[in-house]
């Protein structure tokens, strides 16, 4: 190896080991914001190059203050799930091998990796063998995959063809949501030109599940061909849409189901849990991450179609000097990228070095985490827990302010204080109407000791600001 990348690997490698020592008791957020990084760093590009490895040692002391230990074990914001050592490696690894995954001709080496990867996946979720899968950059983009195999097979039907000719002309289809679509999804309803706000949207429960009934109704009642999204892990209370009830009222309309699972999907994957997700095999094309709860590391998105052929008109682009090699499908053909990362490797690492029972331990482990501190929560005269804990997220609210008004001004400064304290960290939402305090339990680091750091270090922020 030449000097430079030699001394510029081994100073990241020195940076990166610091880091994840540090971990289990650094502070939890950062310890400067954007803007005073901003101040301190900002300034021209620099006239004359450096040295790599002083680049790598200026840079990791310039974001040090500003990193947030969301890979560590008491980060619950968002649902952001931390690495797995395998995962971790084989994306060193990734980066080192430098591989474009967009043919098979290009590296076989890591398309059989992520073929591999992908037939797992579909295993531990139990999806039928034949869907086709593609990695993604995040779930975003499995939901444009997949919505758009969706889009395509229904105007093929009616005699489109809208990778060809677009959607000026062709004739309507309905797409169809709960009423607690996640943005994600509204996000690639723009992009496809399918209208974010010109959907149907199907009234959800106290929970946030589609109601079966009324989708029923709305497309026993409906006279175009339609497109259904369900959502399996609601951001907020991690309910999970009736997979079954869907099915059963897409398979008589002739809908198309596309479930948008960045997370519950994963309840699949445990014994103890799938009967969340029963009948998510019935869908037409799912989508989910990796980087959540499976503990990749940033970035990486599954999507999976049951219909190989919808799949493949949507997302192929072809030119004379795009080579294919063999008839295995390319990493290409099923996102909607060109040149790709091949993101399928850190999924077969994390899934070898989990297996079929450590990843259950995963997502099992942290849902009794989750229901852990919603007991802790709980015991506490005036915390509420607002959501059933069926999954990983937990809704907490601080009452005893005197009114709703003020339980939210008090919700919003406790979380205010948690994030100050740095113990943990949480973010907050508003749930029908209520501030609340938004807990995700997704990383393997987690354990139960941490639960109590984190619930010990809650109850103190409340009980000073009462
Ligand atoms: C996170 C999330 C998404 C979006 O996934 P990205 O990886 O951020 O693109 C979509 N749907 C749900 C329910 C999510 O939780």
């Amino acid at each position: 190896m030449d000097n430079d990348t030699k001394s510029a690997l081994e100073r990241a490698q020195a940076h990166a080991a610091r880091y994840l020592d540090s971990l289990a008791e650094r502070r939890v957020g950062p310890a400067l914001d954007f803007e005073a990084l901003m101040a301190t760093l900002d300034g021209p590009l620099p006239a004359t190059g450096e040295d790599p490895a002083a680049v790598i040692d200026a840079l990791a002391a310039a974001a040090e203050p500003g990193l947030v230990a969301s890979t560590g074990p008491r980060y619950f914001g968002f649902v952001t799930g931390g690495s797995l050592p395998a995962a971790l490696a084989a994306n060193w690894l990734v980066d080192a091998w430098d591989q474009n995954g967009a043919l098979n001709i290009m590296s076989p080496g890591t398309a059989a990796i992520e073929a591999v990867a992908g037939r797992w996946f579909k295993e531990a979720i139990g999806l039928p063998d034949t869907a086709t899968v593609g990695f993604t950059t995040g779930c975003t983009m499995a939901n444009a995959a997949g919505i758009a195999a969706g889009r395509h097979a229904l105007l093929a039907r009616a005699g489109w063809d809208v990778e060809a000719d677009g959607l000026f002309g062709a004739p309507e289809i309905d797409v169809v949501v709960g009423d607690e679509v996640h943005s994600s999804v509204s996000g690639t309803l723009q992009l496809l030109g399918l209208g974010r706000e010109r959907v149907i949207r199907i009234p959800a429960d106290g929970q946030g599940r589609m109601e079966p009934g009324a989708l029923h109704a709305a497309l026993a009642g409906g006279t175009k061909p339609a497109l259904v999204c369900a959502q399996l892990g609601n951001v907020n209370t991690g309910a999970c849409d009736d997979m079954e009830a869907i099915a059963d009222a897409c398979e008589a309309a002739g809908a198309w189901l596309h479930v948008d699972g960045a997370f519950g999907l994963w309840a699949a994957a445990s014994p103890q849990l799938s009967h969340l997700v029963a009948g998510v095999e019935r869908a037409d094309s799912w989508a989910t991450d990796a980087h959540k709860w499976l503990n990749v590391p940033y970035d990486g998105g599954i999507v999976a179609v049951r219909d190989a052929a919808a799949h493949r008109a949507t997302m192929t682009q072809s030119g004379a000097y795009l080579i294919r090699a063999g008839s295995a499908p390319d990493g290409m053909e099923y996102v909607p990228d060109a040149s790709r990362r091949v993101r399928g490797v850190p999924v077969y690492a994390a899934l070898r070095a989990l297996g079929r029972d450590g990843l259950a331990a995963l997502i099992e482990g942290n849902c009794a985490r989750a229901r852990q501190f919603a007991a802790r929560m709980e015991a506490e005269d005036a915390i509420e827990v607002l959501n059933k804990v069926a999954l990983n997220q937990v809704l907490v609210r601080f009452v005893g302010g005197g009114s709703p008004a003020a339980d939210d001004a008090l919700t919003n400064q406790v979380i205010a204080a948690v994030q100050a304290d740095g113990t943990a960290w949480f973010g907050g939402t508003v749930w029908q109407g209520k501030a609340a305090m938004r807990v995700s339990v997704s990383n393997w680091r987690t354990g139960e000791a941490d639960i109590d750091r984190a619930a010990d270090a809650v109850i103190a922020c409340y009980r000073e600001r009462l």
